[in-house]
Order: C-alpha cells, then structure tokens, then sequence
C-alpha cells in the first residue's frame, strides 16, 4: 500500500511543480512514508531521523516530512517531535504533502494533518511510468488482529468507488502497464455491505476485462475468500494464479488469542478448493512465530498445518509486539530464544516446500514479465504468473516485458531459465523504469 501512496504523493509534488531527485542527497524536503506493522521498520525510521537532524545542525537547509502509519501513532508524533520533524501526515491525509509546503513557505513552523480525508477515495492518481503498477482499491481494515496496529492507524473499511477504480485501471493499460497489483488491507472485504458497488469476485472480472496482461492482488484474509473469487481466477486467464493467503497459525487456540475470525478447517478447506479449482496454482502466506502463550504443541501445529497446506512459500515472522495492539497490552512476549529457535524451524520446512514446488516448474515454460535487471548485473529478473522470481542471462532480454521462459533450474527462492519467446509489445529497456 505504501508504493501506492508514495506514487500518489510524488504525483501530487509533481503537480504541484515541485521537482525529484534521483538522491535524498539532493533534496530540500526528505519525506520517509513509513510503515508500523513490525518493530524494525520503526527503528529504520529512528536511525534515518537521526541522520537527517545531524545533517540539519551541520548546517544542511532541509525540510523533513513524516508520513503513513507511524505518523498516526502516538509513537510516531514522539518521534516527530525529538528529531525536530517539520511535517506530519498520516495515511488518510497523503494528498495534503502541497498543502503542507505551501504552510511552511508563509512562515508557519510546523504542519500536521492526522484526519482522513473523505475525498482521497476519489482522487485519481496518474499511472506510473513503469511496466507494473499498484493500484489500491480500498483502505482501512474491520478486523481486529490481535497483533495488528493497521485499524488504529488505517482506520475502518471504506472501498473506492468502482468507476474511480476503472478509471485508474483504464490509464494504466493506456500507458503501457502490463501488470496490476490490487491493493488493500483485505482486497476481499472490498465492496461488503454497499449494494451499489461489486464484490471483489466481480470487480476482478471487470479489471481484468480491461485487456491488462496481467491482474493480481494482495492481501486476503481467509474469513472473506470466498467460492466466486477462486472461481474469477480459474475462469480469467489473465488474473493471475498466484493466491497470498495469511493464515498466521496452524493453531486453533493461537488463532482464538490472535482474534483471526476463522479455524484451520476453514483455512484447508479453501486451500483444497483453490488447488481443486486453479491449475498450477502457487499459494503463498504469512506465519507470525512466537505469537504469546504459542506453547510446544501450537507450533507442531503451524508445522503440521504447513506440511497439509504445502505452500509455495512463506513470509515468515517472528512476533514483535506493537505498542497500542491488545496483544502488547495484555499479553506477556515469551522468551527471544525460543521464537528465534521455531522460526529457524519454519524456514527450514518453508525452503523444503518450496523446492518441492519450484520443482514442479522444471523444464516447463512460464510467462514471466522483466521489469527490471538484477542486483548483480549478470541478469534480467522478472516474476512469473503465479509469483516466481525468474532470472534469464540478461543478453537474452533486450526489451523489458513479457516473455515465455523456459525453465532449467530451480531453488527454493528462483527459476533460472532460458527465454523461449516474447511477446511483440516488450518494451525497450531502455525506456523502462
Ligand atoms: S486483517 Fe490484516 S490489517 Fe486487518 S487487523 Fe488483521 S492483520 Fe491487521
């Protein structure tokens, strides 16, 4: 959701004539859009303010922007005032970055904007200029995770309308994106309790109508996947069959302290309806270790739960307790030993798996979209439909875009292939971002 509202707000500077840079090195105004899911980034944001104040006593003229969730929390607006920050706005109030300048060029010391802006549902953001594009289509979250801070900072549910959805979707295949990542807390909460606008089932179809090679979308929440939107993705060929589904625990009494709305019945049962309904599906998902009170048997249960879902691949965490969550206030951490020992557990059965499904790939062809080259220079990467990251010698890809590979090799993280065909429409490289 970041990379959305960070597109947003670079849209909205540009429109207001101000100019990027290519390095915060260069810049009269750094703003860190921040993220308070997890402890680490937090303390990213810490070190990065610190930085910036030492720059600013050395004498270096700098505006310093604090924004997204950690901006809304108590702890952020702490932080805001330690490091001597000049500007905080919080997730529902991005489009006030203009605003916000404009402020402090006539003198005022400070700008802070906390509220959420009804009409930031129905701002239309520019489609960007690269190959794959986010596109949020909801914001906020009814649900509340024990461990979670999103409701606090993101607070309640509300879909964007469906014409400002397709308006954005319509630009972006315009532009020559071939990739869309619907975005929201729960995509599938999307349109719940509005008659007048579609289930997301329905709204996958429609994005997926507007001719975009391709369509995914994150994050789901087991509670609300329901039979139509597997059913959307086996029936559309271009919505991708790649499915991220966080199940967090594979215990039931984990489950019920973590208030997660739904039991590891349910949560197999749609995982066996998915690989029923959708050929060569990947399902991926999120695993919080060391949640408080997980005893022994718990975590034989994640793992046992593992091993009967067989999942392509994990976002696997250790649990970090957010101040302001009900999990921080009443339940006791255990013990840093014993998460870090079950989450070395879980990675070893996690790379298992995904070797085991990687290797299902071997010798096949993929569609893969290369939007980029990799780190070490010796290759173009890209991700295939259902997710992969794929890696051909970069000789081979003269355009970025999509292409059919063939696959030679695998690991539990990559397919390393060859390129077996592209598709006429690729992009010059050198015109890609
Ligand atoms: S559903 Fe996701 S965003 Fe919402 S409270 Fe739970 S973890 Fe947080």
């Amino acid at each position: 959701m970041n990379e959305y509202d960070t597109h947003t707000i670079q849209s909205e500077l540009v429109a207001g004539g101000h100019q990027l840079v290519e390095s915060p090195a260069d810049a009269n105004l750094v703003i860190l859009n921040t993220c308070a899911i997890r402890g680490k980034p937090v303390e990213k944001v810490n070190s990065l303010l610190g930085e910036l104040r030492k720059e600013r006593r050395s004498g270096r003229d700098l505006t310093i922007a604090l924004m997204g969730c950690l901006a809304q929390l108590e702890e952020g607006q702490e932080l805001a005032r330690r490091f001597g920050v000049d500007i905080l706005i919080g997730p529902g109030a991005i489009t006030d970055i203009v605003p916000a300048i404009r402020s402090l060029d006539e003198g005022a010391e400070t700008f802070s904007s906390l509220d959420f802006q009804p009409g930031l549902d129905t701002h239309l953001t520019p489609a960007p200029s690269s190959l794959s594009g986010f596109l949020t289509i909801m914001r906020g979250c009814n649900h509340h995770c024990t461990y979670c801070i999103v409701p606090s900072t993101r607070g309640p549910e509300v879909s964007r309308p469906v014409e400002i959805i397709m308006r954005e979707v319509e630009a972006m295949r315009d532009a020559g994106v071939q990739e869309i990542y619907l975005l929201g807390q729960n995509v599938n909460s999307y349109g719940l309790g509005d008659p007048g606008l579609p289930s997301f089932a329905e709204l996958l179809r429609l994005v997926a109508s507007s001719g975009i090679p391709r369509v995914k979308f994150t994050t789901s929440h087991p509670m609300n996947f329901s039979s139509d939107i597997v059913d959307a993705i086996a029936e559309t060929q271009n919505i991708c069959n790649y499915i991220h589904l966080p199940v967090q625990s594979g215990s039931n009494r984990v489950l019920r302290r973590m208030a997660r709305e739904y039991r590891r019945d349910r949560y197999l049962a749609i995982v066996d309806e998915i690989r029923a309904k959708i050929d060569d599906v990947v399902i991926s998902t999120d695993i919080i270790v060391g949640f408080p009170g997980e005893s022994d048997d718990d975590f034989e249960a994640t793992l046992s739960l593992y091993d009967e879902a067989q999942f392509d691949h994990a976002f696997t965490f250790i649990y970090s307790a957010r101040p302001g969550t009900p999990s921080h206030r009443h339940f006791e951490d255990m013990p840093r030993e014993i998460k870090t020992e079950r989450l070395k557990r879980l990675i070893e059965r996690q790379k298992a798996w995904a070797q085991t499904s990687n290797q299902r790939f071997l010798d096949r062809e993929v569609r893969v979209l290369f939007k980029d080259m990799a780190r070490d220079g010796d290759y173009v990467v890209g991700h295939s439909d259902q997710n992969h990251t794929v890696l051909v010698p970069k000789e081979q890809v003269l355009r970025l875009g999509l292409y059919r590979v063939r696959v030679d090799h695998v690991t539990p993280h990559t397919l390393y292939g060859h390129v077996a065909g592209s598709r006429p429409e690729a992009i010059p490289l050198m015109m890609a971002s």
